[in-house]
């Protein structure tokens, strides 16, 4: 898949030979001491990880422990105090949400951020509008099936139509999303992130709110996902079989620090991630 916002073919091209030679890791993805205080508290401090391309990592901690903070920093909707955010080598951060979502980042949110009052394929097709290279108006001004804009959105719709099929929204491909379950809004969300054919995907809590059937069928569209569309996933969330059986490595913190980091085994059997996290009763 393309990566969006990452200069030529040729610039993707030298990654990919560097990408070879050093180890991944240190490459792709990775956060570099990230502190950030809001008045006196200290929800983040000094948190360093780095996540290897296409796959899935996974970030668990108790309420408030700062999980959120972090993706609202990588995202761009925080400055951090201290740190940095690279991807692919470049510092995401003082970048706009905008532009750090051109750059390949895409984020579902905790509490769902859809249009209400448009229909599912609208919103879908709202993912697509950081690729538009002839903006969202022009487009809606199309000059005959064989302009530009006729082109990008006929691309746009297949690309949309794909998600469509994949997360099997075609049944309330038309409803709005005013009217729909939780669960299926979580899902539009998840489409409308994966629209942006983004290199990284950050997913805040994905399974809050849904039933024990869709919360199956979510763990595996994002083993699709991760598949399919050959993107690294991070991942908060709070369902324990979830994030045990699909990571392929956890962050776990507690107020605003890490605990540890490791293999799920590893991670799993830490006495105070045990005490921190999985004592608590969710
Ligand atoms: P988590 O996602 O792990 O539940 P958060 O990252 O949402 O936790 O929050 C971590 C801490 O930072 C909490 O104490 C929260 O109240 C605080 N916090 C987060 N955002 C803000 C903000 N914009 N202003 C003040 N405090 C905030
Ligand atoms: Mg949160």
């Amino acid at each position: 898949m393309a990566a969006p916002g990452c200069a030529t073919a040729l610039a993707a091209v030298t990654r990919e030979r560097n990408y070879e030679r050093r180890p991944a890791s240190m490459d792709h993805f990775r956060v570099e001491n990230l502190s950030i205080s809001f008045g006196g508290l200290k929800a983040v401090s000094n948190v360093s990880f780095s996540v290897d391309r296409n796959s899935i990592f996974s970030i668990i901690g108790p309420n408030g422990s700062g999980k959120t903070t972090i993706f609202n920093m990588i995202s761009g909707i925080y400055k951090p105090d201290q740190g940095r955010v690279i991807c692919d080598g470049e510092n995401m951060v003082g970048l706009t949400p905008d532009r750090i979502a051109r750059k390949g980042i895409a984020r579902t949110f905790q509490n769902i951020e859809l249009f209400s009052n448009a229909t599912v394929m609208d919103n879908l097709m709202l993912g697509r509008h950081i690729h538009m290279k002839t903006g969202v108006f022009t487009g809606a001004f199309m000059w005959g099936p064989r302009s530009k804009a006729a082109r990008e959105e006929v691309k746009n719709r297949e690309i949309v139509e794909r998600i469509i099929d994949f997360l099997d929204l075609q049944s309330i491909r038309d409803s709005f999303v005013a009217n729909l379950p939780y669960g299926k809004r979580k899902l539009v969300e998840l489409g409308r992130a994966l629209a942006m054919e983004p290199k990284i995907l950050l997913l805040d809590e994905p399974s809050a709110g849904m039933n024990t059937e869709e919360k199956e069928d979510l763990n595996i569209w994002i083993k699709d996902i991760q598949d399919d569309y050959k993107v690294t996933i991070l991942l908060i969330e709070h369902d324990m079989n979830m994030i045990m059986g699909i990571s392929d490595r956890i962050f776990a913190m507690s107020q605003g620090e890490k605990i540890i980091e490791g293999t799920p085994a590893e991670v799993q059997s830490h006495p105070e991630v045990i005490r921190a996290y999985l004592g608590e009763e969710r």
